[in-house]
């Protein structure tokens, strides 16, 4: 029987996980590096050690009605977009509201996990955590890693010859907080994700000079999209991802390519993704495309040595003076707790996952990392959702089988249906059809919003209908 559990990590997924345990009458201890909740969305002015650290002006990608928690809409007059800030404020609310900060032990880092020796008969874990340079050992029914994937960067200086000769400074994406200090400087952010895009059109306010280099080109998307509302609530519905499915492939790639065209054509801005119909996440960029029109922004392609104080590009073309480079190139994996790192990572170093949850190796399923897939939704309903199923899993009372999906890349609303699907909990619109046709057609038609998940079965929330119903209303507030 699984009570007690160990949360590794107070950031959005962590909260969801320890909610998530307490409904489920267990017994969940979420230990917290830091002094504070909040993970990556905590700005802070300085990096810090073994936690996601983000620039002053980072805004949300995806709308408040979309990444909400399913059960915790945002308040009316919040804007659609927000300020990390504003974030913060919310995820402390949601902590208040479920009275979940007494179960997080602050300023406790999770130094070692690792599986008992009688793991295979009760599927426990030995967890080990200091605090005060004070080592405490306790044993858990099961472990949440939540700790967050935005943590190491991924800085392949090997790949970039000649750096060392570099004579102006460089650094990863990870450090940079704020433009002033490069005012009047020759920038070149490599890497044109979404902290590349944002941090090259923030520089562009003050540099003399910004290069944006990219290897393989992105899909730039607005968040403003079709009559001003926001992207996600027209994109990310049921009746799109059903159409999707159903199409001949080549129908719906031109589709996918096209619609992705509808801002600007990233031909003509030196933009367009290697690979256009694979559907890699897309960058969230109101403003590149006109930091490229006025030339404060230049586009390059990769990067193919550095000199002293110019730089080669794969293409021929060389930038003197160049005085500052931002290397935005991501982040990797890493679980420097985990005894055994193979519990999660596999031989090449890929994550594979169960449900892009369950570490598959192991003897008994007492261990869900949350919050690792990557999709087009947003992360705060899709780790909720996964928590809800992982606790069920732990329980040995999820409802069954769904397919095999092991990658961590995956498309939005059909994975969370699967989750959702194996629970109980995914909405039933024929039989809405039949008893409340209008909910029904919103639930189909409108966005797949997270209140969705609490309609029907277990956790079902009484707010939810109305959440849905109301949600354009508080989109327009
Ligand atoms: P984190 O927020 O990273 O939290 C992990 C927590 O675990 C931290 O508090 C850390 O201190 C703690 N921890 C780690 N290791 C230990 C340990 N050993 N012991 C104790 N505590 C530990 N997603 C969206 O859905 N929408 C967006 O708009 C969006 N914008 C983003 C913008 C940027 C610039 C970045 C980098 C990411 C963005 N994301 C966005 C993705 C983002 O990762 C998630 O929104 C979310 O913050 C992930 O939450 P998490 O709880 O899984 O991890």
């Amino acid at each position: 029987m699984v009570r007690r559990v160990a949360v590794v990590g107070a950031g959005v997924s962590g909260l969801a996980a320890t909610k998530c345990c307490l409904e489920e009458g267990l017994e969940p201890t979420c230990f917290e590096q830091s002094e504070d909740i909040g993970g990556l969305w905590r700005y802070t002015e300085q990096a810090e050690e073994g936690r996601a650290s983000i620039y002053r002006t980072v805004f949300t990608n995806s709308c408040k009605e979309m990444m909400c928690y399913s059960d915790f809409p945002f308040p009316d007059d919040h804007p659609n977009y927000m300020h990390n800030a504003r974030l913060q404020h919310y995820i402390c609310k949601y902590a208040k509201h479920f009275d979940l900060l007494r179960h997080i032990r602050f300023k406790t880092l999770v130094t070692k996990v690792k599986k008992r020796p009688d793991f295979s008969v009760t599927g426990q874990w030995e967890v080990v955590t200091q605090r005060d340079g004070k080592e405490e050992t306790a044993v858990f029914d099961a472990v949440m890693v939540c700790s967050g994937h935005h943590v190491y960067p991924n800085l392949p200086l090997a790949e970039f010859p000649g750096i060392q000769k570099f004579k102006g400074c460089y650094f990863h994406s990870r450090e940079y907080k704020e433009p002033e200090k490069f005012r009047g400087k020759k920038v070149l952010v490599v890497g044109l994700g979404n902290s590349g895009c944002d941090i090259a059109v923030e520089l562009s306010t003050v540099a003399s000079q910004v290069y944006l280099s990219s290897r393989s080109g992105s899909w730039v998307m607005s968040r403003v999209w079709d009559n001003g509302y926001p992207w996600d609530m027209l994109i990310i519905t049921r009746f799109r991802t059903w159409l999707g499915n159903i199409l001949p492939r080549a129908l719906s790639d031109w589709l996918y390519v096209r619609g992705m065209n509808r801002f600007f054509k990233h031909e003509n801005f030196g933009l367009m993704p290697l690979n256009k119909t694979s559907r890699k996440e897309p960058v969230f960029n109101d403003d590149l495309p006109g930091r490229i029109a006025c030339g404060v922004v230049v586009m390059k392609p990769n990067v193919k040595e550095f000199r002293e104080t110019s730089v080669l590009f794969q293409d021929g073309t060389v930038q003197d003076d160049v005085d500052v480079v931002v290397f935005a190139t991501g982040y990797g994996y890493s679980y420097p707790f985990m005894e055994d790192d193979s519990i999660i990572k596999s031989r090449d170093n890929q994550v594979t996952l169960y449900k892009g949850i369950l570490p598959p190796r192991l003897e008994k399923p007492t261990m869900a990392v949350i919050g690792l897939v990557q999709s087009l939704g947003p992360i705060i309903p899709t780790a909720d959702l996964q928590c809800r199923w992982a606790v069920k899993v732990f329980q040995g009372r999820w409802i069954g089988m769904y397919g095999n999906s092991t990658t961590l890349q995956t498309d939005y609303i059909t994975y969370m249906d699967e989750l959702a699907s194996a629970i109980g909990v995914k909405p039933n619109v024929l039989k809405l059809l039949l008893t409340d046709p209008q909910l029904a057609l919103e639930v189909l038609f409108g966005p797949c919003s997270p209140y969705q998940f609490r309609l029907m079965g277990p956790g079902k929330w009484s707010g939810a209908r109305k959440a849905i119903l109301t949600q354009w209303d508080r989109t327009l507030r």
